[in-house]
C-alpha cells in the first residue's frame, strides 16, 4: 500500500498546513493521561521511560507550563537520558540548541522571546520540524500557527505543595505510543 493511501498522521501531519491537522486530530480523538510527579525524581523517572521508546526518535513534543514549571528540567532528564553529555543550556535566547547524537539529531526549542514570524523561515525551522529526528518545544503557543501539532503534549502545573500535576495528550499515532511512558492508568494518589 502507498503512502498516498495511508495517510498515517505521524508522516503527514508534520508538514501540513493547520486546518488538514486538525482534522486529522478529528479523526484520531486525542487521548490524555494525568500523571503526578511529588518530586523532580519522578520527573527524572519519566524521562527515562520515554527515552527507552523507539518512537522517541521521530517525535515532536510540545512542553506547556508556566515559568519554573519543569519544562527545561524534563528536557535536561530526558536528553541524559538519550546519551546527550554535558551541559543542557535553556535555550531562552537562542530559541534553538540542536544535540547530535550518532543515531539521533535532538533539536530543543524555546519560543518564549521568539516574535518575528519571519524568523521561521530564516533561521530554518521549516527544515528541522521537516528533518529526522525528536524536537522538543518549551512555549510552542508563542510560535503559533507555524509549528506543527505536536505528536504530544506535556503540560506541567505547579501543586500548592511544589509537586507537578502532569497532563499528557497524544494526537497522533507517535503520541500514542509515547504513552506507554506513563505508568497503568490507576487511581491517582
Ligand atoms: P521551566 O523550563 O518550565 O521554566 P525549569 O525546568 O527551568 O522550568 O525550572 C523548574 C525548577 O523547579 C527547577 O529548579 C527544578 O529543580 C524545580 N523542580 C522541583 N520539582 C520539580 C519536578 N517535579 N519536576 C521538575 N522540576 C522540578
Ligand atoms: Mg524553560
Amino acid at each position: 500500500m502507498g503512502e498516498s493511501q495511508f495517510p498515517g498522521p505521524r508522516l503527514h501531519l508534520r508538514n501540513q498546513p493547520v486546518a488538514i491537522e486538525l482534522s486529522a486530530i478529528d479523526r484520531h480523538a486525542p487521548i490524555v493521561k494525568t500523571l503526578h510527579w511529588p518530586d523532580e525524581a519522578a520527573t527524572q523517572q519519566f524521562a527515562e521511560s520515554l527515552a527507552a521508546l523507539p518512537d522517541v526518535g521521530h517525535a515532536f513534543i510540545a512542553l506547556h507550563g508556566d515559568l519554573g514549571a519543569g519544562k527545561t528540567t524534563f528536557v535536561r532528564h530526558l536528553l541524559h537520558a538519550l546519551g546527550v553529555t554535558g551541559r543542557i543550556k535553556s535555550p531562552t535566547y537562542a530559541v534553538v540548541e540542536p544535540y547530535e547524537l550518532p543515531e539521533l539529531n535532538i533539536w530543543h526549542f524555546d519560543f518564549y522571546r521568539f516574535a518575528d514570524p519571519r524568523e521561521w523561515e530564516d533561521a530554518g525551522f521549516r527544515d528541522i520540524f521537516a528533518s529526522p529526528g525528536l524536537k522538543l518545544a518549551e512555549w510552542p503557543e508563542k510560535a503559533g500557527a507555524m509549528l506543527p501539532c505536536a505528536d504530544m503534549d506535556i503540560t506541567i502545573v505547579t501543586t500548592p505543595d511544589a509537586a507537578r500535576h502532569v497532563t499528557l495528550r497524544a494526537n497522533t499515532l507517535t503520541g500514542v505510543a509515547l504513552l506507554l511512558a506513563a505508568p497503568a492508568e490507576g487511581p491517582q494518589p
